[in-house]
């Protein structure tokens, strides 16, 4: 196994994605999803092994899918390990207390009696994120809450919800409205009726409230997601509480069948999924989950089209473009920058455009997707897809080749087009940032997949 394999501890970071802060040359392994790992609050523990240049070292071990941090869920065992009968019972003592107070059937009473209050008496609490009932305000009454819940609010949870900010777990970047439309447009021209919104709340949101105010407005949503606040706004159809690492839904059986039944709806047509998972290094746990989906998609009995795959939409940095094409071979990058709200360095300036570097992954045909021309994107004939303004097509690669909006320059030596502001080296014998070590790995680079440098100082995660 090379180092292609490894997840590294700092990927979820997504400022350390373009600082120096990276981790070092070793790493971990995911091993995956194996049929007998034991259980944490997030579901199945996926199996782990310590790495070092590349190779696999020490004893195999399971750790929590979701938490990046110990400090978030610090489940871990040996994989030979011999779990003794009374710590399997405190795990499983353990598990159901970190189950949320309430479950989602209980949250949708709530919630029906909720919408029943006047608005004077709706309020939700802001240090539990719940929205409260009377009877229930005193147990608050020393925190911070809101007052008069309109139903506009109810309709955007995402607005009213904070965003959770925990950098390695579950950082949520929100979208831009622009970027959220967008996306939406694209969907509605594309003519898809469903869109399974994996940790997507915002388009989600976005899609639900249309669907509630324009009667002509055909699109469902269902969202998957592993913020189980969600549920207190959604009902059981549509709402899931997913953890998209493990393929595992919390509701169990029930709620499986919700996500099937969505998208076996007229024969699974007109169906897509749209994901923008946290950037963490666990590509390969991603993948595997959207291949489940993609094939409980594909267990749909349609006519002719034994070869097809469920339309995807996967939003993820550009430089995770080897990665995940690694897994899905029949994806394209498009040259679309997604923008968020809360993210510093992703979102548009005031004083101009900052670039973001994540973007869309599809298994559409690219020439399909239109990108707005009135922000810079222009159609290139030869490559047959919408590039950005800066993308200029090389003669000698005969594409467009930028990957993050810049102009990019020809490497005759390198045979391709790299970033501006590199130059190329000839001592590592590929073109690289001036500022860099020569360096010989065997083992290809995490990030980018290529020999001759390390995660650590690999090129592409340079903002500069
Ligand atoms: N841009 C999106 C939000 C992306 S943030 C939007 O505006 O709709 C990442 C999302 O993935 C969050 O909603 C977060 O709750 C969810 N998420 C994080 N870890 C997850 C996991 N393990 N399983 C499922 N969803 C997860
Ligand atoms: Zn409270
Ligand atoms: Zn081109
Ligand atoms: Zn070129
Ligand atoms: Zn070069």
């Amino acid at each position: 196994e090379g180092g292609g394999n490894m997840a590294a501890s700092g990927e979820s970071d997504p400022e350390g994605l373009c600082g120096p802060e990276r981790a070092g040359a070793g790493g971990l392994a995911l091993l995956g999803l194996a049929p007998s790992a034991p259980s944490c609050p997030h579901g199945p523990a996926l199996l782990f092994v310590k790495t070092s240049q590349g190779r696999e070292e020490g004893r195999r071990f399971y750790a929590c899918s979701a938490c990046r941090d110990r400090k978030d869920c610090n489940f871990f065992q040996w994989e030979d390990e011999k779990v003794s009968e009374t710590r399997l019972a405190a795990r499983e003592e353990y598990n159901r207390n970190h189950r949320p107070s309430f479950t989602h059937r209980q949250n949708v009473e709530r919630y029906k009696n909720f919408v029943l209050l006047p608005l004077s008496k709706r309020r939700f609490c802001q240090e539990c994120q719940q929205l409260l009932l009377p009877a229930e305000w005193e147990k608050h009454s020393n925190h911070q809450f809101l007052c008069d819940i309109s139903t506009v609010q109810l309709k955007s949870p995402s607005q009213l919800l904070y965003p959770l900010e925990n950098k390695k777990t579950n950082a949520q970047y929100l979208f831009a409205g622009r970027s959220c439309r967008f996306l939406l447009d694209l969907i509605i021209d594309l003519g898809f009726r469903r869109v399974l919104s994996v940790g997507t709340p915002r388009l989600h949101e976005m899609i639900q409230s249309k669907a509630s105010q324009e009667e002509d407005f055909k699109v469902r949503s269902l969202l998957l997601d592993i913020d189980f606040r969600y549920s207190q706004f959604y009902t059981e159809d549509e709402f899931c509480h997913y953890n998209m690492f493990n393929h595992y839904f919390f509701g169990g059986k029930a709620a499986r069948e919700t996500c099937r039944k969505f998208l076996y709806q007229d024969n699974g047509e007109r169906v897509i999924m749209v994901t923008d998972p946290p950037f963490g290094g666990l590509v390969e746990a991603l993948a595997s989950s959207f291949k489940k989906l993609m094939a409980m998609w594909k267990e749909t009995e349609k006519e002719g089209q034994d070869n097809q795959e469920m339309p995807m939409f996967w939003i993820f940095p550009y430089f995770f473009e080897s990665r995940i094409l690694e897994f899905f071979p029949s994806f394209t990058m498009m040259d679309y920058q997604v923008d968020y709200d809360n993210h510093a360095l992703y979102k548009h300036g005031k004083t101009g455009r900052r670039q973001s570097p994540v973007r869309i992954f599809t298994n559409l045909t690219p020439s399909m997707i239109v990108l707005p021309v009135e922000e810079g994107y222009r159609f290139c004939t030869i490559c047959q897809r919408y590039v950005s303004s800066g993308n200029q097509h090389c003669e000698i690669c005969n594409s467009c080749t930028s990957k993050d909006g810049r102009q990019w320059k020809h490497c005759v030596l390198c045979n391709k087009c790299v970033k501006p502001s590199w130059f190329h080296c000839n001592n590592c014998n590929c073109c690289t940032l001036s500022n860099h070590t020569c360096e010989k790995t065997d083992a290809g680079c995490f990030v980018c997949g290529k020999a001759g440098h390390k995660r650590s100082t690999c090129p592409s995660l340079s903002c500069t």
